[in-house]
């Protein structure tokens, strides 16, 4: 290829920039069709949207690809969809999974609940006992899959010694990335040999879509993409716009979330009415020092713990104007959230306190408002 790499935030405009024809349209057209016409004599390159190959899927999958340094990549209809399609596509009846135990709560009930219908069995691994990867491996073991950075704590998981091991054993290592964006993180640089993200997060960026992609390699993406077109998780192609629409300033958008995350975090590390502040990027995170190595940016996802508890984060919230309490993440508005409601519900009070997860921890999920603002209708919440 003679075409120069461009950096991340020309590929996620431009994806392989091209020189347009004359009287083409500078904003991609919205290609809402189910099905295209056909050559005549060929069952060849049929195009219909539930196969994944309608030009504005295509569009934000060659970006996305791009973005994670990966061969290929597909775009679902949700960040479960990709999760729960990539795992099918390395996984076969009887095989074992190895898990992180540190993952999204939808994740761990897929796991949970759905897998055992083709024999699968699942072994979760504690990333704070590192040896438990190796020791977890069996005959049947096909993959590992992991989350980082974790949610709501932040932790950021060493990836290279998980990658070792996969190395090792032949083993496929699938990470969920959603929390860092290929901007802060790219997993496959890590070792990773899938990367998996809810685009519904800061890929779209603007809370008004729900979507997931997959990157790795060729023929890990022909897998899923034929899986796909059996289980039918397609992204609707006008969804498909909207990611490519939000995609187009992530690396700006990123650049404000670390900053706005940063921000709040320092302010909530020097302010009495929290106990413990949990952002990767303040020297008090139990993983700073890996964070700085690996992450390009912190993101904009901070976990509070407030002195008063479960009253006091009570009252936050029924005093916050800007701030919204609602759940989910990664949206240009700053969201606050209760793990003990949402994704971590389905857990006891001592459990999730022995997760470092007790009653009365916030969940907020900084935007990219000025962070003056954020900080300001925090304090005056926490003031009266
Ligand atoms: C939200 C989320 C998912 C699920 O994504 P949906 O688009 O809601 O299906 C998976 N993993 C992580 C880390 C998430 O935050």
């Amino acid at each position: 290829m003679t075409d120069r790499r461009h950096g991340p935030s020309t590929t996620a405009i431009h994806g392989v920039p091209r020189r347009r024809p004359e009287g083409a349209p500078v904003a991609p057209a919205i290609q809402q069709s189910s099905t295209f016409v056909n050559p005549v004599g060929s069952d060849e390159h049929i195009l219909y949207s539930r196969y994944g190959n309608n030009p504005n899927q295509l569009e934000i999958a060659r970006k996305y690809a791009l973005l994670e340094g990966a061969e290929e990549a597909i775009f679902l209809a949700s960040g479960m969809a990709a999760t729960a399609l990539a795992h099918l596509a390395v996984l076969r009846p009887g095989d074992h999974l190895v898990s992180s135990s540190w993952i999204y709560g939808g994740t761990q009930q897929l796991f949970d609940q759905e897998l055992g219908r083709f024999g699968i069995e699942i072994t979760y691994v504690g990333p704070d006992q590192p040896r438990g990867w190796r020791q977890s491996v069996r005959k049947a073991t096909r993959a590992i899959f992991i989350e980082t950075p974790t949610n709501p704590l932040m932790r950021v998981v060493d990836l290279a010694p998980v990658a070792h091991v996969a190395r090792e054993f032949g083993l496929a290592l699938l990470v969920d990335a959603t929390f860092a964006s290929p901007i802060n993180f790219r997993p496959l640089e890590h070792g990773a040999d899938v990367a998996i993200t809810s685009a519904t997060k800061y890929l779209n960026g603007h809370s008004d879509v729900i979507a997931g992609a997959v990157a790795g390699s060729s023929s890990l993406v022909e897998e899923v993409t034929r899986l796909l077109r059996l289980w039918g998780q397609a992204i609707d192609p006008h969804a498909a716009w909207l990611v490519d629409r939000g995609m187009r300033t992530l690396a700006l958008r990123m650049a404000r979330h670390n900053a706005n995350g940063l921000a709040v975090a320092q302010w909530a590390a020097a302010h009495k009415a929290f106990t413990t502040v949990h952002y990767p990027g303040l020297p008090s995170h139990p993983d700073a020092k890996l964070a700085k190595k690996v992450l390009d940016g912190f993101g904009g996802m901070v976990g509070l713990e407030l002195a008063g508890g479960p009253k006091a984060a009570a009252r936050l919230l029924q005093r916050i104007k800007l701030v919204t309490h609602a759940p989910s993440l990664a949206g240009v508005e700053t969201l606050v959230s209760e793990p003990r409601f949402t994704s971590h519900s389905g857990i006891s009070p001592k459990d999730r306190a022995a997760l470092g997860i007790p009653d009365g921890f916030l969940r907020l999920s900084c935007g990219i408002e000025d962070a003056d603002d954020i900080i300001a209708d925090l304090e005056e919440a926490l003031s009266k």
